[in-house]
């Protein structure tokens, strides 16, 4: 099964992934009722796996499924070594449901948890050196956007949008403010400042839009957690996405409008660009959790 991993930890087991099933009745199923991470493991270690678990942990108890994520570094561990990934980069991705119920909106008293998590081999390219080209719409989305759901119909409905036309993403506003995009977040650069929307409930609080907002405090690079308005998109020097396998890529084209032409990203987007290679370079995590 091409494009599949070979193994799937499921319930306290690790299976073929052609043998992993739940239950039709699974509220991840019927509802989307579930929280999932992905995160990247480079040269031996989890790129901010501490924060990634963190997140999860926190979207769990935005939404009351009760589970503890201090079991997952050792689960972690298990599926990496039955799928033979312990030496390579890969990535990884973690699903936690609030598992089986009577199909019924409300919260069901006491289920126990479905947790899925696979690992596939993964190697990101040094730098995201593409220039790429985004659309804009409307965010038709709910306003709990910092809640790493499984239900992604919103996002998925918008990337599709881009794909189709032949783009990287799609990058949402709402009430003429840039939030963020379909899986990644956006910042832009104007007189050397960063901008980037505030991680409140319109915008998913990526990782990696916490890392670039630190290389910038740590560089002396001015940035400013404000959204931009989508009308003042064309007045700004230079933009980027930010996400755990986007890594930075730079923003050649939004809708009509170029930031620059050729391949050379804006100086701002290139620095950050570098620095964070040399993070990722140095990187040495202790501990998942
Ligand atoms: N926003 C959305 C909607 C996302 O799905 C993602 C994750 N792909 C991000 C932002 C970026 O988050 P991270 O840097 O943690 O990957």
């Amino acid at each position: 099964m091409a494009n599949y991993p070979e193994k799937v930890y499921l319930n306290g087991e690790i299976l073929d992934a052609q043998e992993a099933k739940i239950s039709v009745f699974d509220r991840g199923f019927l509802f989307g009722d579930g929280i999932y991470e992905v995160m990247l493991r480079i040269k031996g270690s989890f790129f901010y796996g501490a924060e990634h678990l963190q997140r999860l942990a926190k979207c769990l108890e935005k939404i009351n499924i009760e589970f503890d994520v201090s079991c997952l570094p050792n689960t972690i561990d298990l599926l990496l070594k039955a799928s033979n990934l312990e030496l390579q980069d890969c990535l990884l991705y973690i699903q936690v449901t609030r598992g089986v119920a009577p199909r019924k909106h409300s919260f069901p008293n006491s289920t126990v948890p479905t947790l899925m998590l696979y690992a596939m081999p993964f190697v990101l390219p040094e730098l995201n050196d593409k220039p790429i080209s985004v659309v804009t719409t409307r965010d038709f989305r709910w306003h709990r956007c910092d809640i790493k759901m499984t239900s992604l119909l919103g996002n998925v409905m918008a990337n599709d949008v881009a794909i189709k036309a032949g783009h990287y993403e799609t990058v949402f506003y709402r009430d003429g403010k840039v939030t963020e995009a379909s899986h990644s977040n956006i910042f832009f650069v104007k007189d050397s400042t960063v901008y980037t929307h505030p991680a409140n409930e319109h915008i998913l609080n990526g990782i990696t839009r916490e890392i670039v907002i630190e290389l910038c405090h740590k560089n002396d690079i001015a940035v400013k957690e404000k959204a931009v308005w989508r009308e003042d998109i064309v007045k700004m020097d230079e933009a980027f996405l930010t996400g755990t396998s986007t890594q930075i890529a730079s923003i050649q084209k939004i809708d009509d409008h170029y930031f620059y032409q050729g391949s050379a990203p804006g100086l701002v987007t290139q620095k950050l660009q570098k620095l964070f290679l040399q993070l990722k370079n140095s990187y040495e995590c202790e501990k998942l959790i």
